[in-house]
């Protein structure tokens, strides 16, 4: 048997003929940046979401950086974010000028450890980007109270979170604003690259939606500083399509990770699991395991694909080695690099394989 890590295709094939008339459309209609795709996009995803506004962008980075830049962020400021997270959210941190400073992540859900961030807070941080990795919320009460006790900002990093709920509230409803990528393997993805930011504030938004077309006020007369970041319209097309069932496809993902739990209860690996206060819209179905690399390599050669999410924590990126930390900064993310791994999990993955890469992972244990 034969259990790719991710099949796009399988996700295409029974929406082929919807999402292919909307990319028609748009082709016929002859109007491909900031026309009516976008705008509808738009209202339709902010009704999902619940909040008042959404840009769209050209990426889920850029989306951290329109609204890092929305909500004030100068070169200097320092934006905290954790040491377990995928690069972009870094990256996108110096794309707005500010500074990252990084805190470890709580061992039980590998997100951000609200504990910590009394340990980096200095008279020049400004934000918070809280990153619901995996689809787990952070928890969020203990993050907002920080926040509002030493006045700063938060921007949830939500490209992993399309669905996630904690506490029954929407993750991308919590912070100041918030930033989702439409990356297409994303839980809401593209066929290409896309991003949005989402806010109720309306002053985040009409800055950042000016910073997203070069600063511009109205045509050619420019307010502030921008870039260019756009969602094209082919993009805002299928997502539109695709954003009638996102909430079925979450609770598809839910209902495979709830049957993994089932499969894997009391064998040699932990899942990484829900804490109380979260709904995970489990865009990865993480394991942990001190034996990770022969695992991977004896699932591959079962024909099972697996990806490590992530395998060098930020700080130990080469990228990034001119931040102030070192091998031991953030003993929590530096274990979980070394131990975990993702499983197959998409909408369209049936039962059976899941069977599979279970019987597979048992009998790489020794049964
Ligand atoms: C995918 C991702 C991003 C960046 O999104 P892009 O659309 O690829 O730019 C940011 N943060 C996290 C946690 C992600 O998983």
């Amino acid at each position: 048997m034969d259990v790719p890590f991710l099949d796009l295709r399988a996700q295409h094939l029974p929406h082929a003929s919807e999402i292919e008339a909307a990319i028609q459309r748009v082709l016929y209609r002859g109007w491909y940046l900031m026309g009516e795709e976008l705008s509808g996009f738009e209202t339709e995803f902010a009704a999902w979401t619940g909040v008042e506004h959404v840009l769209g962008c050209a990426s889920g980075t850029d989306a951290i950086t329109l609204a890092l830049r929305g909500l004030g962020v100068s070169p200097g400021d320092e934006v905290v974010t954790v040491a377990n997270t995928c690069v972009p959210t870094v990256a996108a941190i110096r794309n707005a000028g500010g500074t990252p400073v990084l805190v470890d992540v709580d061992a039980k859900t590998l997100t951000m450890d609200p504990a910590a961030l009394a340990g980096a807070l200095t008279p020049k941080t400004y934000a918070i980007v809280p990153v619901h990795l995996y689809g787990h919320p952070c928890d969020m009460d203990s993050i907002l109270e920080f926040a509002r006790v030493h006045e700063l900002h938060v921007v949830e990093d939500c490209a992993q979170a399309h669905g996630a709920r904690y506490r029954g509230r929407r993750c991308g409803t919590m912070g100041h604003a918030a930033a989702f990528s439409f990356y297409p393997s994303k839980n809401l993805g593209a066929y290409g690259d896309a991003g949005a930011v989402v806010t109720d504030n309306e002053n985040i938004a009409s800055r950042a939606r000016k910073i997203r077309v070069y600063g511009e006020s109205e045509r050619y007369y420019h307010d502030l500083e921008g870039i260019n970041s756009r969602m094209d319209e082919i993009q805002a097309a299928i997502l539109r399509v695709k954003l009638t069932w996102l909430d079925e496809s979450v609770d598809e993902r839910r209902a495979i990770a709830k049957k993994y739990d089932e499969l894997l209860s009391e064998s040699a690996v932990t899942p990484v699991g829900e804490a109380e206060w979260g709904e995970s819209a489990y865009h990865l179905y993480v394991i942990r395991t001190e034996r990770r690399e022969k695992l991977q390599a004896f699932l591959r050669e079962r024909g099972v694909g697996t990806l490590i999410h992530y395998p060098v924590p930020i700080h130990l990126q080469e990228a990034y080695r001119f931040l102030p930390y070192e091998q031991g900064s953030f003993p929590v993310a530096e274990a979980a690099a070394k131990e975990v791994l993702s499983l197959p999990l998409y909408p369209g993955l049936t039962e059976d394989a899941q069977e599979y890469v279970v019987a597979s992972i048992r009998e790489f244990f020794g049964g």
